[in-house]
């Protein structure tokens, strides 16, 4: 993720990730509270460097802070700056970016008069490859919305991801599909899901899940080429019956499902929507001219 040149944007400041500092006593790294996002910045057609959906992305981040009684003190339009100094500072235009918002030293459940925030970046492929996926339903449901502000992203919510995804991987498959409390189908550890089913796409409703910035971009997408989209309450028992099935996420960007546990996805994934959705998800993010949010 970096070396020992690599530039980071924390508190202000731009500095050399070797020679930047953080107190042990954080709150964020004993206690999981803190908050952060996942962004893609991409070069587009015409060469310039863009941070796709840079608003909505640093909008959550305000929001998830928020949620979680997190002092935020900064704007977005300052914030995108920043990102885009960062950029430039490490001479990358296709790149992941990682905001972090973290506490100072703590070690009560006070809260904080400040946060601190780091934007790293660096180059990342897609989070989950390029092949379909073979994927297993989890025991390991999502945290209970009434126990976690499940609607933020906030870093120790990834505890529940990691143990899932670690689990479907020794398990032999490439990567877990979770449920939520009343047993209907959630989402990924890092990604939102859709699947196909007689032509119409069909998702979880918000609620038991992170508000995908993809995922809404996948709505708009299916909006502009006629399909429709239905949100609502999915069984496992509908999905086994499915068409096709794939992940969306920032880092994952858009991915077919090869099979759920046993059942594999009839349908050929160069003939689903989703393969449609992700050919014309990769023109959008490199776009030429289109508006930066
Ligand atoms: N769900 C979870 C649990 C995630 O971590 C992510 C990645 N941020 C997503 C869904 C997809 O969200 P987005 O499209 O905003 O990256």
């Amino acid at each position: 993720y970096y070396n020992q040149d690599t530039i980071l944007y924390y508190n202000g400041e731009y500095l050399k990730a070797a020679e930047a500092k953080t107190d042990l006593y954080s709150q964020t790294l004993h206690y999981g509270y803190g908050v952060f996002e996942g962004i893609r910045s991409y070069r587009t057609e015409s060469g310039e460097t863009r941070i796709f959906k840079a608003v909505e992305h640093y909008e959550r981040l305000k929001a998830s802070a928020e949620a979680l009684n997190l002092p935020y003190s900064w704007s977005t339009d300052e914030l995108i700056e920043a990102t885009y100094e960062v950029l430039k500072r490490n001479d990358l235009q296709n790149a992941y970016i990682r905001p972090l918002v973290f506490a100072p030293a703590n070690m009560g459940f006070n809260p904080n008069t400040e946060s601190n925030i780091v934007i790293a970046v660096w180059e990342m492929g897609l989070f989950l490859g390029e092949k379909n996926l073979r994927v297993m339903t989890s025991p390991w449901q999502r945290p209970n919305p009434l126990g976690f502000k499940i609607q933020a992203k906030a870093t120790g919510h990834y505890v529940n991801s990691i143990l899932a995804s670690q689990d479907a991987k020794a398990k032999g498959f490439d990567e877990a599909l979770l449920l939520d409390m009343s047993g209907h189908v959630a989402e990924g550890p890092g990604a939102n899901m859709f699947f196909e089913k007689d032509g119409i796409v069909y998702t979880p409703s918000l609620g038991n899940i992170l508000p995908g910035i993809t995922r809404a971009t996948v709505i708009e997408m299916c909006e502009e080429l006629g399909i429709k989209v239905e949100e609502k309450k999915i069984t496992p028992a509908e999905l086994r019956s499915a068409d096709s099935a794939f992940f969306c996420g920032t880092a994952a960007e858009v991915v077919g499902f090869e099979s759920i546990d046993d059942y594999i996805f009839p349908q050929p994934w160069e003939n689903s929507i989703g393969k449609k959705l992700q050919k014309l998800y990769k023109a959008k993010v490199t776009e030429a001219g289109v508006a930066v949010s």
